[in-house]
């Protein structure tokens, strides 16, 4: 197959991003089509810091140039409330690389100390900041682009992602780059999708009659997913059996004093069935309790989370939010590219919103889509679905296992819901990812791809007392004392230092919305 023209269908943020990336790429010919009455998910997200990757590929270098046309902020974490216990506990995964300042130490020892000096003092929440110390940064919403100092190398540009309105994103890189860069831009309804005898997709009928032919056709229709599921009948697999979460009920909130409530982190709060999002845009702040409809109805869920809400803002206020109602299709297709038809975005699959993998899922798949077509300018063969297919499949069995980590680890006992998520069953390659070590293990190497920060916040604890009395090789700390009496005195030396860093709020104020 020779690819010289693309049609998109869906401008919702997968849409756009697609279109941005090959309008910028290549010279085939690219159209968008939208409707203007089915409305896209948007709801204010939060993205990871392979958000960072789309950016420098789309050449977006000036935070200050598209944050503030997207009401974005810094997001420097994730935090974790009530997850393990529900007892008010809370713990980050921080971004960027492992930090311990210029001192050489190791997650290992962490557990050293814990097992030395016990919880109190080493309670499972200081292991990210033990291993990364710009969590120190995150805990008081604190940002700087100064110079690091010794004790914590944080850096704006690598160890942050974004806060964005997801809408907003869509909208700026259709402005700024894919009409200046000569998409065709259709507002209408696709109709009707016309099939050649082989399968693939001849042309699109909108609802204004007009028909488009294209080479491909990209999917961009979120959960309907209309071409790849509704016409090309590939088949969807649901990962309800694993994870349970199948509804949300998002609002959005004003701030009440923004100084203290723009945090860096995307805040998330397990509540009785399932859990709430807390994401700090600019102008507001959204919210959003997405729960199992299996656990609690609708009616209940809306009750617990104004709940949540009233003690954060005045009663009559929370009445009067405009709450909004989503089914969550969470699972995926069993290929997203056949014959001339791929999808990209919700159209291919979605796992939930927890970790923010639903952006990333988009703009990485765009990119590899970037990539096949500039491979050999435009010529495709099986080589170039089969690799496509198998690189989103892997990408959403990873993401799928980094989410359901978070349920399958819980200590939770006191709801139904939390005790059928400690009864998920999980398959080797999963738990393998999880690095759940044994005495008959070496500790593995830290990876910092997350799970060490989750499973560890969960109330891991690879090296206990049975490690330690007889090490397998394990290189433990020669002077637990010194190691112990340094971290005690390097904390006070970086909250001092954060102490005197601007607020999130006032940095954004300084450099981006000024
Ligand atoms: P949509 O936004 O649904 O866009 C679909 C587009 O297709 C629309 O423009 C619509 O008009 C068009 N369309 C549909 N049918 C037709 C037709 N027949 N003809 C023409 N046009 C048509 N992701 C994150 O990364 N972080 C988060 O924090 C996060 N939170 C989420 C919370 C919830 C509750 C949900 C449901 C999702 C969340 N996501 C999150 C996922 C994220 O919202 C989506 O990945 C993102 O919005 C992209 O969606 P999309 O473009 O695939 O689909």
């Amino acid at each position: 197959m020779k690819i010289n023209s693309v049609t998109i269908v869906g401008g919702g943020s997968a849409g756009w991003m697609t279109a941005a990336l090959l309008s910028k790429y290549s010279n085939i010919k690219i159209t968008l089509i939208e409707s203007d009455n089915i409305k896209t998910v948007g709801v204010g997200e939060s993205t990871l810091q392979l958000f960072n990757r789309l950016l420098s590929r789309l050449h977006l270098y000036d935070d200050k140039e598209w944050m503030s046309k997207c009401n974005a902020t810094y997001k420097t974490s994730i935090a974790f409330k009530n997850w393990r216990d529900g007892k008010g506990e809370r713990f980050q995964y921080p971004f960027g690389d492992l930090d311990f300042g210029t001192y050489k130490m190791s997650p290992s020892q962490f557990f050293e100390l814990q097992s030395e000096y016990g919880r109190d003092l080493y309670p499972f929440e200081e292991f990210a900041r033990f291993c990364n110390h710009k969590t120190f940064l995150t805990e008081k919403s604190k940002l700087t682009s100064s110079p690091s100092f010794s004790l914590c190398n944080f850096n704006i540009k690598n160890d942050t992602s974004y806060h964005i309105d997801a809408d907003l994103f869509g909208e700026y890189l259709k402005n700024e780059l894919c009409i200046p860069n000569g998409v065709k831009h259709i507002i209408g309804e696709v109709e009707d999708v016309q099939l050649k005898s082989n399968g693939d997709i001849s042309h699109l009928v909108i609802n204004n009659n007009q028909t488009i032919y294209s080479d491909l056709f990209v999917d961009c229709t979120g959960f309907k997913s209309l071409l790849l599921e509704k016409h090309l009948n590939v088949p969807f697999t649901s990962f309800n059996n694993q994870l349970f979460n199948d509804k949300a009920i998002a609002v959005r909130t004003p701030y009440l004093n923004k100084e203290l409530e723009m945090i860096t982190y995307t805040d998330c709060v397990a509540m009785s069935a399932g859990w709430i999002w807390n994401i700090p845009l600019w102008h507001r702040i959204g919210r959003g309790y997405c729960y199992s409809s299996k656990y609690i109805d609708e009616y209940d869920a809306e009750v617990e989370f104004k709940n949540y809400l009233k003690e954060i803002y005045p009663l009559d206020m929370v009445e009067k939010f405009e709450l909004n109602h989503i089914n969550i299709k969470h699972g995926k297709h069993k290929v997203s590219w056949k014959n001339n038809c791929v999808a990209i975005g919700l159209s291919y699959g979605f796992v939930e919103p927890l970790e923010s993998t639903g952006l990333v899922t988009s703009h990485e798949l765009s990119n590899l889509l970037c990539d096949a077509i500039l491979r050999r300018d435009g010529f495709i063969s099986s080589y170039d679905v089969d690799y496509f297919n198998g690189c989103a499949n892997d990408m959403m069995n990873k993401y799928k296992n980094l989410v359901l980590t978070h349920y399958t680890l819980t200590q939770r006992t006191d709801t139904q819901y939390w005790r059928d998520c400690a009864n998920i069953n999980m398959d080797f390659e999963h738990i393998k990812m999880i690095q759940y070590p044994d005495i008959h293990t070496s500790y593995p190497k830290p990876r910092n791809d997350g799970f060490i920060f989750i499973s560890t916040g969960l109330g891991i604890s690879p090296l206990n007392n049975a490690f330690l009395s007889e090490p397998y090789g394990f290189p433990l700390s020669e002077n637990l004392d010194i190691l112990h009496e340094n971290w005690q005195e390097h904390k006070k030396i970086i909250e001092e230092w954060v102490d005197n860093q601007p607020t999130h709020y006032q940095y954004l104020k300084d450099n981006i919305y000024c």
